[in-house]
């Protein structure tokens, strides 16, 4: 039996079946920059990074020198009783980086959920104001608030009911297909419409906390919206009292170009969460915003006791450090151009793709049968990604027939060039 097949059984005999969405049998046992090493020997290239965790790529060596020398010095004392200097200095750096002009404070925790989560208590707090409004197919994550406003899979809400009162959903301004089987996408106005006439009808707007987006809608489907929505929608929610947040958590911190994803769409947001590529892979996530919203909630309204950790801190300065130095911030930018560039000459081979869409290092590549219908082929997707995983790609599809491509900010122009020779061999295939 090769080592990776005898580390899966072992991990199939004990690892519960719920906290994995079943994939590839890879066993990942060493990796660097954009590559990773399996657990006999193969390499691939990384174009999902972890799910967006890992931006700065793998293992890379700021980081890793901040993380050792942390260690030595103290591993963790909880930020709910003392002080420790890497936790204020990460905060003013997230004030700092993060946009909006105005005074800004931080709170922060250990994943992209519990930030979710922190949402509604902030908001709700505030506000004075019960209901949130989050998006359909929106992921938001696994604890009750979180997946309360999670919109996407019957299988993370099954059994598990009943979920947090007060979470209305509307549909995200998808600029490829329109609402339930429309093929055209809808104009700004018309889909905004939806959720205003849900407040003249049912879900009066006074009692409304907060709308909360992602931007790039991810797993979704790497979903852009139409031009001028979000803009709209803010404008909307300041008109009412309504705060505007934004889950950056996967779209955040360099992936689309920019330290927030909400600065392509010229908006300012009341509160900006950010996790997974936060502390280049270790568990951290933050809410920032207005710091008369943060400081909304009672003591002690929002403690873990092993947030704020100072390694997971000194990772999170190290990575914004290696996101300034080495200009990441421009390197999404450019070699997600190259790149939709590079998708977008196979758009004129292969009529199975039906859209190329994202912004910097987000990209989704939507399979169809036809493009007139836009209809999904997601079997063609898992076709796709399959044998780009043989070929040593590592990249999987969302949404059904969404291809996902995040590769970590720092791949290089020969492993993008590898990519789409790759992927060029795999679509031939697919086409014959
Ligand atoms: N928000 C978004 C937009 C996400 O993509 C995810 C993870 N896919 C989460 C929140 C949840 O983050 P975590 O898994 O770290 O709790």
């Amino acid at each position: 039996m090769s080592k990776s097949k005898e580390i899966i059984a072992k991990d199939k005999q004990y690892y519960a079946t719920s906290g994995r969405i079943p994939y590839y049998p890879l066993v990942i046992d060493h990796a660097k920059g954009a590559q990773i090493i399996d657990a006999d020997g193969k390499k691939y290239i990384d174009l999902l990074a972890s799910a967006s965790a890992l931006n700065v790529g793998h293992a890379p060596d700021r980081v890793v020198a901040a993380i050792k020398e942390q260690t030595d010095k103290m591993i963790h004392y909880t930020p709910a009783y003392m002080y420790h200097q890497p936790v204020a200095d990460l905060a003013e750096k997230l004030a700092e980086i993060s946009p909006g002009n105005f005074t800004k404070k931080v709170a922060f925790g250990l994943s992209g959920s519990d930030a979710n989560d922190a949402i509604i208590k902030f908001a709700r707090a505030y506000t004075g104001r019960q209901n949130i409004v989050s998006f359909e197919q929106a992921y938001h994550g696994s604890t009750f608030g979180s997946l309360s406003m999670s919109a996407i899979s019957l299988g993370m809400r099954q059994k598990i009911g009943p979920l947090l009162p007060g979470i209305y959903h509307i549909p995200y301004p998808d600029a490829y297909r329109g609402l339930y089987g429309e093929t055209e996408p809808r104009s700004a106005e018309g889909y905004l419409q939806v959720f205003k006439s849900m407040t003249e009808n049912y879900l009066p707007k006074e009692e409304i906390a907060a709308v909360v987006v992602e931007t790039i809608q991810g797993d979704g489907g790497l979903l852009e919206p139409v031009p001028g929505y979000f803009r709209a929608l803010a404008d909307f929610c300041h008109a009412n009292g309504i705060l505007f947040a934004v889950d950056d958590v996967q779209q955040g911190l360099g992936r689309t170009g920019t330290w927030s994803s909400i600065e392509h769409f010229d908006v300012e947001a009341d509160l900006i969460i950010y996790g997974k590529s936060l502390a280049g892979g270790l568990p951290l996530s933050a809410v920032v915003g207005r710091a008369e919203i943060m400081d909304g909630l009672q003591i002690p309204g929002h403690v873990f006791t092993t947030a704020a950790n100072p390694v997971c801190c000194q990772a999170a300065l190290a990575t914004i450090q290696t996101i300034e130095e080495d200009n990441l911030l421009q390197a999404s930018t450019d070699k997600g151009a190259y790149a939709k560039k590079a998708f977008t000459d196979l758009v004129n081979k292969y009529d199975f793709i039906g859209d190329v869409r994202g912004i910097g290092l987000s990209i989704g590549v939507d399979i169809v049968s036809d493009r007139q219908s836009k209809s999904k082929d997601s079997q063609a997707a898992l076709k796709i990604c399959n044998r780009a995983y043989e070929k040593g790609l590592l990249m999987i599809a969302v949404a059904g027939s969404v291809l996902r491509f995040q590769p970590p900010l720092v791949i290089s122009y020969e492993e993008l060039d590898q990519t789409f020779t790759i992927l060029d061999e795999v679509f031939t295939e697919l086409a014959n």
